[in-house]
């Protein structure tokens, strides 16, 4: 039996061994609630107010404008709508993004336009890149927020937030980036950065599913999404999740001390497998190739085979990837993100990403590649052991790639 191969990080990836001792004691003697007044309580508040010190240390924050979250969704939700409902009644009610976001962004910024806003959205070059002119163009003295993510979750795509966000606050937008795949891979120093919100996600770098943070710049407007108690100032009431405030910051903090080194290794492994990939699979895409990339995501169509033939058939070799599609109602659609791109429906529909992390080893990369080919010659009929005619599922059982 051949040991399993997970290129799926930009998905989730496993809790950290540091992370989940860390969290350990306030599930057990430390259970206090942060807001009471005795000693449990007290201890409590002490692990909060540390666990929001050291995530704030990790991105050149204050304390105070760390805001936790139930995760990267919850952050996005409240930036784009938060910032939208604080805004409207001064004129500004349109929400800027752009249609290769994560599906909590669209979607908020499509709530907004159901509540009365406006939603535009500036379009991307064939590279995935945030055209600027389009950018431009939809940046003007009535747009309450600006919402652009820093590294695509199925491309790896960066986009240039700081000139963003600049142009975004020269017309007086607030300024949000999902940060969410960009948290170790890119440096980030809030104190030099045109940035008012950033969304951070627990479950993508080592800590649990069900935790994040927004960061809130001082004086950023901005309406709750939750109404109840005075809890992290307002901005996010109900007793705080200690534990995974604790695990959150502890993940973040390995995460920062690793980021050099671990990005240089992702890198190397991302071009190892592109390479043998291309080698192998001379027709094989690359999406987003011609841009600068974050370096732990490989976005690859191989021309005449299909995302969820693959996925099952590397399913079946223990090798675990993602579309690049996206599974509604039981037929498969092309990806918003490629469709974006401009990637032709046929060559987006065959979209696979494999995406590296803390699993990650030459070994693995290598055979994914090998039965990549393996699959890709079998698919045009050419003599291999690969996937047989029959291996081709109908069904869409898959989770999609617009999820992670
Ligand atoms: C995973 C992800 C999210 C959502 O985070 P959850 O914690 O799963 O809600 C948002 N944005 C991006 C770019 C992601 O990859």
């Amino acid at each position: 039996m051949t040991t399993p191969v997970y290129l799926d990080h930009a998905a989730t990836t496993p809790v950290r061994d540091e992370v989940l001792a860390a969290m350990t004691p306030y599930f057990g003697a430390q259970f206090g609630n942060p807001s009471s007044v005795h000693r449990w309580g007290r201890e409590a508040r002490v692990a909060l107010d540390e666990a929001r010190e050291r995530l704030a240390g990790c991105l050149g924050a204050h304390p105070d404008e760390v805001c936790f979250t139930s995760g990267g969704t919850e952050a996005d939700n409240l930036a784009v709508l938060g910032v939208f409902r604080a805004r409207r009644s001064e004129g500004r009610p349109a929400v800027v993004t752009t249609p290769i976001e994560h599906k909590a962004v669209l979607a908020a910024a499509h709530q907004a336009a159901h509540e009365g806003g406006e939603e535009r959205l500036a379009a991307v070059l064939p590279d995935g890149t945030v055209s600027r002119e389009a950018f431009a163009r939809v940046i003007d003295a009535r747009v309450a927020v600006a919402s652009v993510m820093w590294v695509n979750n199925e491309t790896g795509v960066m986009q240039d937030i700081p000139a963003l966000g600049a142009m975004a606050r020269e017309a007086g937008a607030v300024f949000h980036t999902d940060a969410v795949q960009a948290f170790g891979k890119v440096a980030i120093d809030l104190a030099a950065l045109p940035i008012d919100l950033l969304s951070l996600s627990g479950h993508k770098l080592g800590a649990p599913k069900g935790v994040g943070a927004l960061y809130i710049r001082r004086q950023t407007p901005l309406a709750p999404l939750f109404h109840g108690g005075s809890q992290d100032r307002g901005r996010r009431p109900g007793t705080e999740n200690v534990a995974f405030a604790v695990g959150l910051a502890t993940a973040a903090e390995l995460t920062r001390a690793e980021h050099a080194q671990e990005a240089a290794r992702l890198a190397a492994l991302r071009d190892r497998l592109e390479g043998a990939l291309r080698a192998q699979v001379p027709d094989a895409v690359i999406h987003g190739a011609a841009a600068p990339r974050a370096p732990h995501i490989v976005n690859v169509s191989i021309p005449g085979t299909s995302s969820e033939a693959l996925l099952m058939a590397l399913d079946l070799r223990g090798i675990a990837a993602s579309a690049g599609s996206a599974c509604q109602s039981g037929s498969v659609s092309a990806s918003h993100v490629l469709a974006a791109m401009g990637v032709p429906t046929p060559l987006a529909l065959g979209a696979l990403r494999l995406s590296l992390g803390a699993l990650s080893t030459e070994a693995g990369v290598d055979r994914a590649a090998e039965v990549l080919a393996t699959l890709a010659r079998k698919a045009r009929g050419l003599p291999a052991s690969g996937m047989a005619a029959g291996d081709a599922p109908a069904a869409c059982a898959f989770v999609p790639a617009g999820g992670g």
